[in-house]
């Protein structure tokens, strides 16, 4: 076929309207917005025009040039409609291992944490509104004794997230004067979180001291000046100094600081009620031990360690918090309903301690053993050889889980995945289509091959997983 023959099949494009009429576009139009189907109306007219260009696109023998680019305009807009109309935040699943995954939307919420969020969504609350005296309340009264109960904290405050609470906290409790806070914590957390430019946010000037290494109480003492506002530990969350190394703990912080009537502030970062050790993890001082301590102010994340929604809490000397609560930045960085609700939830399961090990999603996760993942990877592969086995490998495999969020940098819990090695595509094709699924799948990608660690895997999406696997590996449009 000539290059002029094909061009001729330009005229036989349908038009916008036409494809509008067409009773299948019609039908798609109960469940898809107009605005939507008509958009992949065009967008499908335009990739046919382009196909013809390219001589992708050609009338098979014996076809009506019409009646083909017909149904191949309504095929196409179909498709195109229905992705249109998928949510762009959607379902992931995560098999990468990593329990506090930033990208993937930290901390899985408990299912009560879930239908409180549910709960305030459909209908009105006292949020702010004190339902004994019927007057007006405290939004941070829900979950304000509770952290109190659990931390022993005087008081507590809980703003948008944990870097807000660290502005917050340096903001008011400095004032524009002097910070000492040791060279070998000047974290960054990633997305440009670092210690030194929130300071310089909160209008705190910085006074670094001591090494990289090593930081000795005498670094702290020569730095006092009559400039000094606050003793700021950061607790080096995604990375540890080892080998030759001082820290000078919060304890003498706090000794320190109660000889120069100086507050002290611990950034915890994670954050957790838990005993990590218990959990067979490196221990992390919990945020109970960091307020037995001594710490004046404590501020950690609501979706690190605790499980909860995103938030940053702060818990410490009634005298400091109240000045925060004065602040009008307050008012800026504020928690909505559903963090209050989800927060709240959260926080109840664990005035049951042994039970908030399974309650909580993120601590369950952490605790899993290997003998408990074994059976579940098991029982994957084994789905997974049955339904795609012919194209690919599917091999059970003994690897490490990380904590992530910035939490346990060196921990490596031991566990299970499913590790992949496809035939027919190479495994960045594979990744790529898997990311497209419904839901999209990330795995973790080492030495060719796709490993699927079941750790994260949440119960009840096994399903949904051999399926789209299964569609990507067979090449079909899955999901
Ligand atoms: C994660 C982290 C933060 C930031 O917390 P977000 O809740 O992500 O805002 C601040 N400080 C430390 C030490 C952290 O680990």
């Amino acid at each position: 076929m000539s290059h002029n023959d094909n061009n001729g099949l330009f005229r036989h494009i349908p038009s916008v309207d036409e494809v509008l009429k067409n009773p299948a576009v019609q039908s798609l139009l109960d469940k898809i917005p107009r605005v939507l189907v008509i958009d992949a109306v065009r967008g499908a007219a335009a990739q046919i025009r382009d196909d013809i260009k390219s001589g992708l696109l050609r009338t098979p023998p014996n076809t009506e040039p019409r009646n083909h680019l017909m149904r191949e305009a309504v095929t196409r807009a179909a498709n195109m409609a229905r992705l249109n109309n998928r949510p762009n935040l959607r379902r992931v699943l995560n098999l990468t291992g990593v329990v506090l995954h930033t990208n993937l939307g930290r901390a899985v919420l408990a299912k009560t944490a879930r239908q409180a969020i549910n709960e305030a969504a459909s209908g009105y609350s006292n949020l702010e509104l004190d339902l004994q005296t019927g007057k007006r309340g405290s939004r941070y009264a829900p979950v304000e004794e509770l952290l109190t109960g659990l931390t022993g904290a005087e008081a507590a405050l809980v703003v948008n997230n944990n870097a807000a609470a660290v502005l917050l906290a340096l903001g008011t409790l400095t004032k524009g004067k002097e910070v000492i806070v040791s060279r070998g914590q000047l974290v960054e957390i990633g997305g440009s979180f670092r210690i030194p430019e929130v300071m310089a946010q909160s209008g705190a000037r910085l006074v670094e001291v001591g090494a990289t290494n090593k930081t000795h109480p005498r670094d702290y003492r020569n730095a006092i000046t009559s400039e000094t506002a606050l003793l700021l530990h950061v607790h080096t969350s995604n990375y540890r100094i080892v080998g030759f190394t001082r820290e000078t703990s919060i304890a003498e912080l706090v000794s320190m600081g109660q000889e120069f009537n100086l507050p002290v502030m611990s950034d915890l970062g994670s954050g957790s009620l838990a005993d990590m050790v218990s959990l067979g993890l490196p221990g992390e001082p919990t945020v109970q031990e960091v307020v037995r301590d001594g710490s004046d102010v404590v501020t950690f994340s609501g979706d690190k360690l605790l499980g909860g929604p995103q938030a940053g809490i702060i818990v410490g000397k009634k005298k400091y918090v109240e000045r925060m609560k004065k602040n009008p930045l307050t008012r800026a960085i504020r928690i909505e309903k559903f963090t209050v609700s989800a927060l709240e939830a959260t926080l109840r399961l664990y005035l049951d301690p042994p039970e908030a090990m399974h309650t909580v999603p993120t601590l369950a996760m952490l605790s899993a053993g290997r003998a408990e993942l074994e059976p579940l990877a098991a029982g994957l592969r084994n789905k997974l050889t049955a339904t795609a086995g012919d194209k690919a490998t599917f091999t059970l495999v003994e690897i490490s889980s990380a904590v992530g969020g910035g939490a346990l940098p060196t921990a490596e819990i031991p566990s299970w995945a499913v590790e992949v090695l496809p035939w027919e595509m190479t495994v960045s094709e594979l990744a790529s289509g898997l990311r497209k699924t419904e839901p999209a799948v990330i795995g973790r990608l080492q030495d060719h091959r796709l490993l699927l660690d079941v750790r994260t895997l949440q119960p009840g999406e096994e399903d949904a997983l051999v399926r789209v696997l299964t569609g990507v590996l067979r090449g079909g449009a899955a999901g």
